[in-house]
């Protein structure tokens, strides 16, 4: 048996970890912010329909160009965005890969806001590119200074925000998203993949895309759409970036099933993401229930929410799993993630919660700004 560090494998990958949120059949999992909801049956009916049809095709390659399914995306996100503004690709990590591999690379940098999305360094290191951990404000919040002040000095190639962030909730204003943006001499990306949940109202980064031409924003139907198992994340920027992706990619990325199951989740948006008000309300539930249990709870805009005062996030989480519960222990002292699941599902994690006890209060000074560690979601 040959061990991987008997293999040739790239120096900067040796001792590396892969991506490993844990996959456990449990009756409760709330670990990966996907949406528990399942696809409405009229709507997965359609969706079989439509990837039948494509497999009458598959004898050959799919449009490379997936021109259809970017002028549903362009219709999907409106703010006068056309096909040429759209790129997509299997799942939104694999938007972020390219846009790695095109504008990252050896002697190039990727800046994040730690603690954020356990992947963008990941990412970073397949494409041989170098991560930079810049740290955030006081419970896990980004000021417009705090982001310009580092962006400016640390001077990277290309700057990631994550809004809402994951695994913290955080949304950032726009206000930051532009000093960022002002800041850097690169490519600036938001990952807006939790921005459905998004409070009503509450404008997205594409609203900053006019004249800002270094500003890409991805999204993914992983999660509001409840399409995590389609692989399918997608990207508005202008025509130009697009241009550069489609360096990168591999041709025929996206198969003819994929391009079909996508059009047709998108042909029903509406009763797709019908269920996103339901999971707002009870994500807010969450966060009213874990502070009336004594935890300390983060704001958040998004599926799933970070709570801190946890003395042993091991045992709560083992615990948790021992009554068919999975939440997330993303490696932030003191603190567990958990996602917001249907009302029964989310009323099994808050009642399995309850019935541990009472937290103690833990020593606040850990809990509030800690180490840059980064969550696998
Ligand atoms: N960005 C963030 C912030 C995420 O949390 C995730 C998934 N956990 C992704 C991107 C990637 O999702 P996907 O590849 O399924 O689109």
């Amino acid at each position: 048996m040959t061990s991987l560090s008997d293999l040739p494998i790239r120096d900067d990958l040796r001792g590396r970890t892969p991506y490993g949120a844990p996959q456990k059949v449990v009756p409760v999992a709330l670990n990966v912010n996907e949406n528990t909801h399942p696809v409405p049956e009229d709507v997965a009916a359609d969706i079989v329909a439509r990837v039948a049809a494509a497999i009458g095709g598959v004898n050959r390659y799919p449009d490379r160009e997936f021109t259809e399914l970017r002028t549903a995306f362009a219709g999907y996100l409106g703010h006068g965005l056309t096909a040429e503004n759209i790129w997509a690709a299997n799942g939104s990590n694999e938007v972020l890969q390219h846009i790695l591999q095109a504008f990252g690379g050896p002697g190039r940098s990727l800046l994040g806001f730690a603690p954020t999305y356990s992947m963008y360094p990941l990412l970073a290191s397949g494409t041989g590119t170098d991560w930079i951990a810049a740290r955030r404000d006081a419970g896990f919040e980004l000021s417009p200074e705090t982001a310009a002040e580092q962006i400016a000095r640390l001077d990277p190639d290309i700057v990631i925000l994550c809004s809402p962030n994951n695994p913290t909730g955080t949304p950032l204003s726009l206000a930051t998203i532009e000093a960022a943006y002002d800041a850097a001499r690169g490519i600036v990306i938001v990952d807006e993949a939790y921005a459905e949940f998004m409070p009503e109202g509450e404008p997205s980064a594409l609203t900053l895309l006019p004249g800002r031409p270094r500003l890409l924003i991805s999204r993914t139907m992983s999660k509001a759409f409840a399409f995590a198992g389609a692989r399918v994340g997608y990207l508005a920027a202008d025509p130009a970036v697009v241009d550069a992706l489609r360096l990168v990619r591999l041709p025929y990325h996206l198969s003819a099933i994929t391009q079909a199951a996508a059009l047709g989740a998108l042909a029903h948006a509406d009763e797709m993401l019908a269920m996103v008000g339901e999971i707002r309300s009870q994500r807010d539930r969450l966060v009213s229930e874990l502070a009336r249990l004594g935890y300390t709870p983060h704001r958040s805009g998004s599926n799933f929410v970070l709570f801190g005062n946890v003395a042993d996030p091991h045992a709560v989480f083992e615990a948790l799993l021992e009554r068919g519960i999975l939440i997330r222990d993303v490696g932030i002292p003191n603190h567990l993630r958990v996602t917001a699941g249907t009302e029964a599902e989310t009323t099994a994690f808050l009642e399995g919660l309850a019935a541990l006890g009472r937290p103690a209060p833990v020593d606040a000074e850990r809990t509030s700004n800690p180490a840059p560690v980064n969550s696998q979601s």
